[in-house]
C-alpha cells in the first residue's frame, strides 16, 4: 500500500515537474508554479511517513514530526578534516533509521527518499540564517557508475534541496575526470589519494557562493576534492550540505560496517 502510494506520488511529481520545466518562465513564476504543483500533488496523494505510516509533514515530506525528531544527530565528531567550507550543514548521524533510508535511496532504487532528504536538508540550511548560496551543485558520479546505477543520489537530493529554497541547480557543474575506487572499501589514509584531482568544474564559477551536496561524508576526502575543483573554478565560497556523517571507526570494523555506504 505504502509502495503504491509512493509510486502514485512519484508519477504525480514527474508529471507536474515535467510540465513546469517545459515552459520557459522566469524563476519567481516557475517557483510559484512548482509550489502550486506540490500543493496539488499533496491533495491527490497526501504525504505519509515512510517509517510509521502516520500523516507526513507539509511540503510534502513523507515523514512525520515524531519520526523526524528521532533522527540521530551528529555526535560531536568535530570539523571535517582538511575542509575549508564557509558553512557545513550536516544535520544527522549515519545511524538508524537515516542509514537505512540512505542505503535504500542509493542501492535499492528508492528515489522517493531523495525528496525527503533534500527537502529536510534545505530546511535545516535555512535555519543557519547565513546568506543563501547562488548555486547548488551535487558531487558527481563517474559516467560509468552513473550508467550502472541509473541516477546520482547526490543530484537527486540536491534537486529537491534547491527546489525547496528556490535556488538554481547545476547537476553538471562538476564532473569526475576518472573512475575512482569505492571510498568505503579503502583505508582512511588511501581515500585522499583515491579522489585527489578526480574532479573538475565544467565552467567558470567566478564569484559564486556554491553549495556542494552529497549524501554521506566520512573522512571528507571526496567532498574536499570536489570543493577544491569548485574553488579552482573561481567559486568565492563553498558550503557543504550533506545528509549524514558516518563516524570513523577502527579500520577493521570500518572496512566491513561501512562497506555499503559507498560515498
Ligand atoms: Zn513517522
Amino acid at each position: 500500500m505504502a509502495a503504491a502510494r509512493r509510486l502514485r506520488r512519484g508519477q504525480c511529481d514527474a508529471m507536474f515537474a515535467g510540465s513546469c520545466r517545459s515552459v520557459n518562465l522566469d524563476r519567481p513564476l516557475k517557483s510559484t508554479l512548482r509550489r502550486l504543483c506540490a500543493a496539488l500533488g499533496s491533495v491527490i496523494a497526501p504525504p505519509q511517513c515512510v517509517l510509521c505510516d502516520q500523516p507526513g509533514l507539509a511540503g510534502p515530506v513523507d515523514l512525520c514530526a515524531e519520526c523526524l525528531a528521532e533522527f540521530p544527530r551528529p555526535a560531536g565528531d568535530g570539523p571535517i578534516a582538511g575542509g575549508d567550507f564557509a558553512l557545513v550543514c550536516c544535520p544527522w548521524r549515519f545511524d538508524f533509521p537515516v542509514d537505512a533510508l540512505v542505503r535504500a535511496l542509493k542501492f535499492h532504487g528508492e528515489r522517493c527518499y531523495a525528496r525527503l532528504f533534500g527537502t529536510l536538508l534545505a530546511r535545516e540550511r535555512a535555519r543557519h540564517g547565513a546568506p543563501l548560496p547562488g548555486l547548488v551543485v551535487p558531487v558527481p558520479l563517474h559516467p560509468l557508475r552513473l550508467r550502472v546505477r541509473g541516477y546520482n543520489q547526490a543530484a537527486e537530493i540536491a534537486c529537491y534541496a534547491a527546489r525547496e529554497l528556490a535556488l538554481p541547480l547545476e547537476r553538471n557543474a562538476l564532473r569526475r575526470l576518472r573512475p575512482t575506487r569505492e571510498q568505503s572499501a579503502l583505508r582512511s589514509r588511501d581515500r585522499v589519494a583515491n579522489v585527489a584531482g578526480a574532479f573538475a568544474a565544467t565552467r567558470s564559477l567566478a564569484g559564486l557562493r556554491v553549495a556542494l551536496v552529497d549524501d554521506v561524508v566520512t573522512t571528507g576526502s571526496t567532498v574536499n576534492a570536489a570543493a577544491a575543483a569548485l574553488s579552482e573554478a573561481g567559486a568565492a565560497a563553498v558550503e557543504l550540505w550533506v545528509v549524514a556523517r558516518a563516524a570513523r571507526r577502527p579500520q577493521a570494523s570500518a572496512d566491513t560496517t561501512q562497506a555499503r555506504t559507498a560515498p
